[in-house]
C-alpha cells in the first residue's frame, strides 16, 4: 500500500501503471484498487477471466504473459489490451475474437530484447515479416499500439540500460517504415519491479509493477 501510493506518485505523468495482481487474491488487489488503480496485469488467462469476473468492472485487464491461440476466444470480450503478440497466427486470431465480440483490441508486439534463450519474442526481422504480410494488412480489430519487451534478469545496469534503448530503437524504427501515419502506435511497455526506473529514463511509456505493490509472490 506505501509502495503503491509512492510508486504512484513518483511515475512521471506520460507513464502509465499496470498493477501486476497474479498469483495474487482479489482481497489483495482491492485496496489497491480502492486507492484509486484502475489498470491490472495478469499473465494467466484463466486466472485473469476469474478476477474480472468478480472485481468491479472499470478495470481496465491487461494480459501481459504469454498467450496461447486456443485461449484467446476467453478474454476477447473484456481485455483491455495485449501486451505480449510474438505471431501472426496469434493476432489472426485475437483479430478474428474481437470481430465476434464486435471490438477492437489493443495489442503490443513482444521483442526479445533479453540475453536469456527461454523469453519470447520477436526480431525485427519476424516483425517486418509480420508487418509486410497482406494478412496482416487485413486485420481491422486489432489495433497495434507499440511494444513491449522484458530484459534480462540481472544486477547490471549497464546491460538493462542496452536492452531497453535497443527496445525503444526497435520502436522508432517501427514506428517510422510502418506506422508514422499511425498515432496510435505510441506504446513501449518495458520495466517491472526492478527495473522500472532505468526503463522509464529509457522512454518507457507503461511500466508493470507486481511485486513492489503487492510484495513478493
Ligand atoms: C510478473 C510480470 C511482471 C511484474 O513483475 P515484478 O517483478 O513482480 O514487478 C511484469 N511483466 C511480466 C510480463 C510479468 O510476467
Amino acid at each position: 500500500m506505501g509502495n503503491f501510493n509512492k510508486i504512484a506518485k513518483t511515475l512521471p505523468e506520460n507513464v502509465q501503471l499496470v498493477a501486476v495482481s497474479k498469483t495474487k487474491s482479489v482481497e489483495e488487489i482491492m485496496p489497491i484498487y480502492a486507492a484509486g488503480q484502475r489498470v491490472f496485469g495478469e499473465n494467466k488467462v484463466q486466472e485473469i477471466c476469474e478476477k474480472y469476473e468478480v472485481m468491479p468492472k472499470d478495470i481496465d485487464w491487461h494480459l501481459i504473459g504469454h498467450l496461447q491461440t486456443n485461449k484467446v476466444k476467453y478474454i476477447a470480450p473484456f481485455v483491455a489490451m495485449i501486451h505480449a503478440v510474438d505471431s501472426l497466427k496469434l493476432l489472426v486470431e485475437i483479430n478474428k475474437q474481437a470481430t465476434k465480440n464486435e471490438r477492437i483490441i489493443p495489442c503490443l508486439l513482444q521483442f526479445h530484447i533479453a540475453d536469456e534463450q527461454s523469453k519470447f519474442g520477436l526480431s525485427i526481422g519476424e516483425a517486418t515479416e509480420l508487418l509486410t504480410n497482406d494478412s496482416y494488412k487485413s486485420l481491422n480489430n486489432i489495433q497495434l499500439v507499440g511494444v513491449m519487451g522484458m530484459a534480462t534478469f540481472t544486477d547490471d545496469t549497464v546491460q538493462i540500460h542496452k536492452e531497453f534503448k535497443t527496445l525503444k530503437s526497435l520502436f522508432e524504427e517501427l514506428k517510422a517504415t510502418h506506422f508514422s501515419t499511425d498515432s496510435n502506435f505510441k506504446e513501449i511497455s518495458m520495466g517491472m519491479s526492478g527495473d522500472y526506473e532505468i526503463a522509464i529514463e529509457e522512454g518507457s511509456t507503461i511500466v508493470r509493477i507486481g511485486s513492489k505493490i503487492f510484495g513478493s509472490r
